[in-house]
């Protein structure tokens, strides 16, 4: 491998390896096509895969560096999207919320 594409290699198997953890999203979907409720598993597949997003474009802006950031690059536009997917259908911090009260028998709405 060259010496340049190194760093990219770097950012592609950090990413690959964080992607493998989409078994959370898969185990989500085998609890509710058993007719349970799957609230922890849900809250935590949306979260896992869109802090995911962010960090899969973060890394591509990484690899790209300034050049990245520019309105000529499609990867600005992957960043923006990719964080904008952590907000709506509950935001991050509110679905580790939903995780630890669920987790701890707590009310979701105490
Ligand atoms: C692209 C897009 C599409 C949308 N589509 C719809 C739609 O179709 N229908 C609809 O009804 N709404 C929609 N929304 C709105 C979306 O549901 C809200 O933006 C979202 O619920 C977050 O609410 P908020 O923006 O008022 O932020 P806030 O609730 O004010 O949150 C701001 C920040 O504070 C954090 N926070 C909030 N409460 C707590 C807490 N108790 N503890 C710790 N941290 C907390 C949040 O995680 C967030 O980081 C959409 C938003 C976007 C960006």
């Amino acid at each position: 491998m060259t010496a340049p594409l190194r760093p990219a290699a770097i950012h592609v198997g950090t990413t690959t390896s964080g992607i493998t953890d989409l078994r959370v999203a898969l185990r989500a979907a085998a609890v509710l096509q058993t007719g349970e409720q799957a609230r922890v598993e849900v809250s935590m597949a949306k979260l896992f895969c869109t802090e995911m997003a962010v960090r899969a474009a973060s890394s591509g802006l990484r690899v790209l560096g300034g050049l990245g950031l520019t309105k000529d690059c499609a990867a600005e536009r992957y960043y923006r999207d990719a964080r904008m997917l952590t907000i709506p259908d509950g935001a991050t911090q509110i679905h580790k919320l939903m995780i630890g009260r669920q987790l701890l028998g707590l009310s979701a709405l105490g």
